[in-house]
Order: structure tokens, then sequence, then C-alpha cells
């Protein structure tokens, strides 16, 4: 890894924390005012963090499990039965295949559906607007690039668990990711009975063993050039903002891989007064009491909340903006 930081900056290693708050609160204020004191952090803010987790994919619409589950890996419960593996994608892809030919057939396929090929970016979108003109950043743990899609510039984004089109080296051998949708595409047409065609599984180009996918689930995750790259702009954004007007507005981020964003956010927002943390959650929204007003922890619908923000942050028409 070459390490081109400056001494102020603030590495992602050492903003990671797994400092598990002692005083969450529920906070009692009502849904409105929470709303509008939320939009006049967001107004007042020179720098908006942006924190995105499962829960942001989900309020756009994004489905796993359930009948969506069931009608697009009918062909795999058939073959593996409806065992606790296959009831939702996230599971799935976890399931002990008898070889690489089925593991990649479904892999291709839950890739395609789970990312490549998903698109719930109209609520991504509507947060987008309503943040144009801040200094913006997005640090996110979702693999499905939904923010990217919706047109936040690939340099104010910073994936650290990697993407539903990438392949690696299984056992990491070289740091390097190879885009993939072609081949998932390919593997998605010639699949038969859940298997590819043997000559389509990947093979590491180095070491000619196994490929899998750039998704965060082992030590063996490979972080190449374009994620050195994209840690050093989210350092830089940091240390730009660790003196101005910051918001860290977290979407939809629980408990499951909390030291990423969850803890370090409420680090931040603790060290620095002038750092504010809005935490918007269907039902984890719970901030820390000592952080006071300046934290705002909104338990809603995000599809909700965050239309709700947009709207009180939309900006006043000419003729009753005062000037
Ligand atoms: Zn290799």
């Amino acid at each position: 890894m070459i390490n081109r930081n400056t001494k102020k900056k603030t590495r992602f290693t050492d903003f990671l924390s797994g400092d598990y708050a002692q005083d969450y609160i529920n906070q009692d204020t009502p849904y409105e005012e929470q709303i509008e004191h939320a939009a006049k952090l967001i107004r007042e803010a020179d720098c908006i963090l942006l924190g995105a987790g499962a829960g942001m994919s989900t309020a756009a619409g994004a489905e796993y499990g359930g009948k969506f589950f069931e009608e697009n890996f009918a062909e795999f419960q058939k073959l593996y039965g409806k065992g606790p593996y296959m009831q939702d994608m996230y599971y799935a892809g976890f399931y002990p295949f008898p070889d690489q030919e089925s593991k990649w057939g479904l892999w291709s396929h839950l890739a395609l559906l789970a990312g490549i090929d998903l698109d719930v970016t109209p609520l991504h979108k509507t947060l987008l607007d309503a943040l144009k003109g801040k200094k913006l950043f997005l640090l996110s743990t979702n693999a499905d690039d939904q923010f990217e899609k919706a047109g936040l510039p690939a340099e104010k984004i910073f994936t650290t668990q990697g993407s539903y089109r990438l392949i690696q080296c299984r056992r990491a051998c070289h740091p390097k990711t190879y885009d993939a949708e072609a081949l998932f595409r390919r593997m998605e047409r010639e699949r038969v009975n859940g298997k590819i065609p043997t000559a389509l599984v990947p093979k590491c180009p180095v070491c000619g063993g196994e490929m899998t996918m750039n998704l965060r689930v082992d030590d063996f995750f490979v972080e190449d050039e374009a994620w050195h790259t994209a840690e050093e702009r989210f350092s830089r954004f940091l240390s730009e903002c660790m003196d101005q007007k910051t918001v860290l507005l977290e979407l939809g981020v629980g408990f499951n891989t909390p030291t990423i964003i969850r803890f370090p956010f409420e680090k931040l927002t603790r060290e620095h007064q002038n750092i504010s943390l809005i935490r918007l959650s269907r039902s984890k929204a719970m901030v820390p009491a000592s952080l006071g007003s300046r934290a705002i922890g909104i338990n809603a619908d995000m599809a909700r909340s965050i239309t709700d923000l947009a709207e009180k942050l939309r900006p006043f028409p000419p003729s009753s903006n005062g000037f």
C-alpha cells in the first residue's frame, strides 16, 4: 500500500471505532420537529458526510427475501431445498456449493439481481437533489452502487465492503479486482440446472486458483487500487471538514457492522463540537444521550423521512425568498 498521507489526515483505520455507546436513547421529540431540526442542521452545514448501510437500499425498495426470493430463485430452491440458506439473497451466497460451476451459477444470478441490475435510485436521487451545493462525500457498506447510479460522482464515494460487479482471487494472492459484469451475463444465459459451463468458471490469472466475489466476508478481501484511492479521498474530505460545520447523515445503518459507520460517527460527534449527527433508521435510530442536541435520531420509514427532509430543504421559490 502506498502511503501518501500527511500527518493531520485521519486514515480509515483510525476512523473506525468499536466504542459501543452506553447511553443510547430513543428521542421522544415529535417527528415533525426532528425533521425541522435536521433540515436546519443540513442547511447550515458546510460539509455533509453520508454514511449508508443496508437499510438505505431496503428503504429505497430493494428486496432480498420473501416472495421476491421465491420468484427469482425457484431454480435454486428446487436444487438445494428451502433450508436456512435458500430464504434470501444474503444467506443464499453462503450455501456450501458442491462445485465451482454451481457456486458461480448462483452468484452470477445474485450479483445481477442484488447489485448490477438493481435500480432503486429514486429515493437516492431525492436525497442527492436535496443536498445539491453542499460539499458531500459518501461512505457506504452497500455493494449495490445505488448512489453512483443515482448520479453521485465516483470520486465522492468510498465503498468499503466491495461491489457485486467485482471478483478477485479467493486467496487474495494479488491486490487486484476484475469487473465481471459481462461474464455474469454470459453465466446467466448459459446456466443449466443451477450450473454454468465449466469453461466459464473464472480462474485467478496469477496463481491459477479459484476466484470469488470482491465482498468483505473474510480476511481475504482485496482492497485494490481503486479502494485505496477512495480511502485517500475519504481521508482528505474528513480532514478538510474536521474544522467546519459538518453533518454526519447516517442512512439505515444497524448493528451488523457498526464499527464502520455507526460507532465512528458517534465518536466524531463526541469529539468535535462543530459536528452533528443525523441518524435515520426504521427502528435503530437510538443516539447517545450525551451528544445532546447535536444528535438527532429519527426512527421512521426512511422513504418517508428522506422525502420529508428533502421537502424541507427545497429552496424557496424566488418570489418568497425575501431578497
Ligand atoms: Zn491468485
